[in-house]
């Protein structure tokens, strides 16, 4: 007997939301119509040659894909042992994976007569992906960021409002990312006839995290081809940075039932283990309901929602994806983290050794390959999902390497 036999691609593509115990649709009633359309539209639409035909095209002519699939030649001889190569989803049109699942949910707007998106951002590449989307449709865009995040994410909010959006701080509690969904909700609640909510993970209530999983499936589906030509076999390990778990489920959703195949997720191991130093969820988090959903969440004894950190925005956050959370449970995907010091040494490495900046979420999923590889032989080969490119962390980044270059820069741009 084998030691699995679930199909777990089927399970995920046909569920009404329950993965396990994990998922579901904790939402007020007065958006439930709302949300139940977008289930029905994504279940009518995902398999119709018209819409299939416009998605395809969307990714081929907007966002560039296929993306590139780089063996790593350098760093690989550097370390001395597996293969690595990267899947660089940070040559997309917006540096990143996260214009898949935009793409998908606004051609799916569209059908359902939206004239309105809604959404909410943390660090802003979210909200600037779904500002991009809604420009290139023609759609409103409304995006909610806690105040806080308004002013330290200031270039994003730009971004955005170059494309045409509105972008609403929220004044409310720590003025936060959290602060930023309750707001969208208010708003979802207010109008939901003309709007749809875009959400940026494979998280919230069903049917996002199906539905943005099935939007990211084709960066595993090009990893399988891309592989094979390259290499003539498929990987031995998969790995991905896990925030909310869309670019990991992507990478991983083709590879679901090669049970040969080593999944690994890698969450942001921040600088500490006590709450609030780390956004590690499967690590230290444990079972909950929030913002529509059932899923590991960080949270203290009493249930309240616990504060993150990372150094990389994009993993920054309190929960994770309730089909993350089942193939966990279920030991189909693994799970390690990666600290912010450990990101940023690969952030360095993989620049200087193959010429490729990383956006610091995907060198959390680096750091582990970086520390597997020696201990695997030369025949093995690790593929890690580059889900962004590292420009945008230019004044993280720089202020970790070159703290006095950035100040006396920001000073000439004072004169
Ligand atoms: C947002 C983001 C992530 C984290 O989101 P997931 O849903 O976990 O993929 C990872 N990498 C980059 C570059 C991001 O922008």
């Amino acid at each position: 007997m084998e030691a699995s036999k679930t199909n777990f691609k089927q399970l995920i593509a046909n569920t009404e939301g329950y993965y396990g115990s994990y998922g579901g649709m904790y939402i007020p009633e007065i958006i439930r119509e709302n949300i139940s359309g977008i289930a029905e539209a994504f279940n009518h639409y995902k398999d119709e040659g018209d819409f299939k035909k416009e998605l395809a095209a969307a990714y081929l002519e907007l966002s560039g894909r296929p993306t590139a699939f780089t063996p790593l030649e350098r760093l690989t001889e550097h370390l001395g042992g597996a293969q690595i190569a990267i899947k660089n989803e940070g040559l997309n049109h917006t540096g990143a994976h996260k214009i898949n699942h935009c793409i998908g949910q606004v051609l799916l707007a569209k059908r359902l007569g939206k004239k309105r998106i809604i959404a909410e951002t943390g660090a802003g590449q979210h909200g600037y992906a779904t500002a991009t989307v809604c420009a290139r449709y023609g759609m409103e865009c409304v995006v909610y960021m806690g105040k806080k995040d308004y002013e330290r994410q200031r270039p994003n909010v730009y971004w955005m409002e170059l494309l045409g959006a509105t972008v609403v701080a929220v004044e409310d509690g720590e003025q936060t990312l959290n602060d930023a969904v309750i707001a969208a909700f208010k708003d979802l609640i207010a109008h939901p006839d003309d709007s749809f909510y875009l959400l940026g993970s494979a998280v919230g209530p069903h049917p996002y995290p199906a539905m943005n999983t099935h939007f990211q499936k084709i960066v595993g589906e090009e990893i399988r081809k891309q592989s094979m030509a390259t290499f003539n076999k498929l990987p031995n390990y998969c790995i991905a940075c896990v925030g909310g778990g869309s670019n990991a489920l992507g990478m991983f959703y083709e590879f679901l039932d090669d049970s040969e195949i080593q999944l690994i997720g890698v969450e942001a191991g921040g600088y500490g283990l006590k709450a609030g130093e780390h956004a590690a969820k499967i690590a230290h988090g444990k079972q909950g309901i929030f913002e529509g959903y059932s899923s590991y969440f960080l949270q203290d004894n009493d249930g309240n929602i616990s504060n993150t950190s990372s150094v990389s925005a994009g993993l920054d956050y309190c929960g994770v994806s309730p089909i993350l959370a089942h193939l966990y449970d279920e030991k189909r995907v693994m799970f390690s983290t990666a600290s912010d010091d450990e990101s940023i040494a690969a952030l360095q490495l993989i620049a200087q050794k193959e010429g490729i900046i990383l956006a610091l979420e995907s060198c959390h999923a680096m750091a582990e390959a970086i520390a597997l590889a020696p201990s695997l032989s030369k025949d093995k080969l690790i593929v890690v999902n580059a889900s962004g490119r590292g420009e945008k962390d230019l004044f993280i980044t720089m202020n970790k390497f070159q703290p006095e270059a950035l100040q006396s820069y920001i000073k000439t741009l004072q004169k």
